[in-house]
């Protein structure tokens, strides 16, 4: 129904011999927050662009202790920085791929089930195509659309 590049961001070459995964992982270590960090790529499978993202709240404030409960108000998600880091390098991310990472540690940990409504609303304005989210079960490409009508009943909202 959608015509993507379908391979998973693990084998996907983005740049030399870095994958969209390592990308995504290296993005998330940018992020100090003591609840999640987390880390994004966002990529046009036509062309040799990319963006990266983190979860962090706005510059010059920063994730403390203090946040924990309320992480999810104060930083901007990795998903929205990278759209605006795809937006003020590229002027779009139409038609673009996601791909999303949980890491503790540094290391790559299932990211849960779609939950995230700003998120995913953004996304969709933003007309990216498809959205990698990795499971237990390894990744799985949603296309954007999709993604959001199940966040959104994740969420409890009968769309
Ligand atoms: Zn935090
Ligand atoms: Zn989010």
């Amino acid at each position: 129904m959608f015509s993507l590049d379908t391979t998973p961001p693990d084998k996907y070459i983005i740049t030399g011999t870095t994958t969209a995964e390592q990308l995504a992982i290296s993005a998330s270590k940018n992020s100090n927050c003591q609840k999640s960090t987390r880390g994004c790529v966002i990529y046009n499978p036509r062309t040799a662009w990319f963006a990266i993202g983190f979860n962090s709240p706005p510059q010059p404030l920063f994730c403390s202790g203090k946040c924990f409960d309320n992480c999810n108000k104060f930083a901007i998600h990795a998903e929205q920085m990278c759209i605006n880091e795809a937006l003020k390098i590229h002027r779009s991310a139409f038609g673009c791929v996601i791909a999303h990472v949980k890491t503790v540690g540094g290391n790559l940990v299932p990211s849960g089930e779609p939950s995230c409504w700003q998120c995913s609303r953004a996304m969709l304005e933003a007309g990216l195509s498809g959205m990698w989210l990795y499971h237990d079960y390894g990744w799985k490409l949603y296309d954007v659309l999709s993604f959001h009508k199940e966040t959104l009943k994740n969420c409890g909202i009968d769309y």
